[in-house]
């Protein structure tokens, strides 16, 4: 037998992306949650019925790593990732257990899974039985992999979420050749990003419009990944501009820092860390409104996290502006759609313009089209994206691939 995957999440959805991979090993490759459901509360991966011998993460966001801890209920397996995701997952993983209600574990499994981690580095194999392993930048997020196993000369790829682009804090993944099966990503395989430096030009001439007028930029961000992408992008072209950052974004930076390797410049980045103001306190916090400059704070879909201090507390010259993605009835998409958030069970209508500006750090349409042509895969499994089905028919019928939209559940064969 040759390889045979396991979709437990992220099949036909964007979340808890979750699969077992079956070689000689039985190898759980992420396992995450997803936060924001249909259902209104968070849901789990599938589990298996076969006991993994380890498993990987691909990096840090929860939707990767956030359900690792529910493995150590019943498994007493190691899980590798890079050191950054381990430190990431650390802060992530304790912040969850703080704040969420009905997490599926405790504080032991969370304690056991921290003991259970080993290294993988970029570019090293590694040996578990007859099966090797190795991790490339996906440039995704600090730390981010793919993840690439060759099991009886045949090669399988999972891309994890990758962006080809470079941006300030990643020269973006490189594209991989010779791959058999390419596990990859989907969240926009039927849409293209703005070139990254067009939307940097229009977001610096937004701040600095608003900031001239006396106002504040709310820039609600996850605190992982964007948050320092836009320290960056701002630093880049406004030495100035006072810059203050509330929430856990000032943790993961000094995480960024101190694994300088898995950003594209660390020293520059010091630098620009370094005019930064973190805010520590409420008054703090008055401080930041009460001079024109830029707030960045999570939650990116501002459900919940100091951002919601912020939108009621700024002066009417001030703007919001979104950078990622925000899923539908969060607050991020009632204050786009509907010029209201919901806090404490009320609709408060918020009295500021809000701007969208596109800064993910996916791969947009065409840079999955070309990692899927250089990589030239006999089988393509299109996980992680909304509209998985309706990107495999294209692929088969107009490009001429052999794709498949699994869905949750499904296990899929590949014979030697
Ligand atoms: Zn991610
Ligand atoms: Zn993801």
């Amino acid at each position: 037998m040759g390889f045979s995957i396991e979709c437990l999440g992220a099949s036909r959805e964007v979340g808890r992306s979750a699969f077992m991979i079956h070689t000689d090993k039985h190898i759980i490759t992420d396992y995450g949650i997803k936060i924001f459901d249909e259902s209104g509360h968070p849901v789990f991966p599938m589990e298996t019925e076969t006991e993994p011998d380890f498993a990987i993460l691909s990096h840090a966001h929860l939707d990767h790593s956030g359900c690792l801890p529910l493995l150590y209920k019943n498994h007493n397996i190691r899980w590798y990732g890079t050191p950054p995701t381990k430190d990431i997952c650390e802060l992530l993983w304790q912040d969850s257990i703080k704040i969420s209600e009905g997490l599926p574990y405790s504080p032991a499994h969370f304690n056991k899974a921290m003991k259970a981690f080993s290294p993988m580095l970029y570019g090293q194999t590694t040996e578990f039985g007859e099966t090797k392993i190795k991790m490339y930048d996906a440039g995704h997020i600090g730390g981010s992999a793919m993840v690439e196993m060759e099991y009886k000369d045949k090669v399988l790829l999972y891309t994890g979420d990758f962006k080809l682009e470079e941006c300030q804090m990643h020269k973006g993944a490189k594209t991989i050749e010779n791959v058999d099966v390419l596990m990859i990503e989907s969240t926009y395989a039927l849409q293209d990003h703005p070139p990254r430096k067009e939307t940097e030009k229009k977001f610096i001439e937004e701040i600095e419009e608003t900031v001239d007028n006396g106002g504040n930029v709310l820039l609600p961000a996850f605190a992982l990944g964007r948050t320092q992408e836009l320290i960056s992008v701002i630093r880049e072209y406004n030495r100035d501009v006072p810059i203050f950052v509330d929430g856990m974004g000032r943790e993961i930076a000094k995480i960024y820092l101190r694994y300088g390797k898995y950003i594209k410049d660390a020293q520059t980045f010091g630098k620009q860390l370094r005019t930064v103001n973190m805010i520590a306190s409420p008054a703090d916090r008055r401080t930041a409104t009460k001079q024109p400059g830029v707030i960045i704070s999570s939650a990116g879909m501002m459900n919940g996290g100091p951002i919601l201090n912020y939108l009621f507390n700024v002066n009417s010259e001030s703007k919001v502006i979104f950078t990622g993605y925000c899923v539908k009835d969060t607050n991020g998409w009632k204050l786009q759609n509907g010029g209201y958030i919901t806090k404490d069970g009320q609709d408060l209508h918020v009295d500021l313009p809000v701007e969208k500006l596109d800064f993910s750090a996916h791969a947009g349409r065409s840079e999955i089209l070309k990692f899927i042509k250089d990589a030239d895969p006999k089988k393509i499994i299109l996980i992680h994206g909304d509209k998985t089905e309706e990107f495999a028919k294209e692929l088969n019928e107009v490009h001429g691939y052999d794709a498949v939209a699994p869905m949750r559940g499904d296990r899929i064969d590949f014979e030697e």
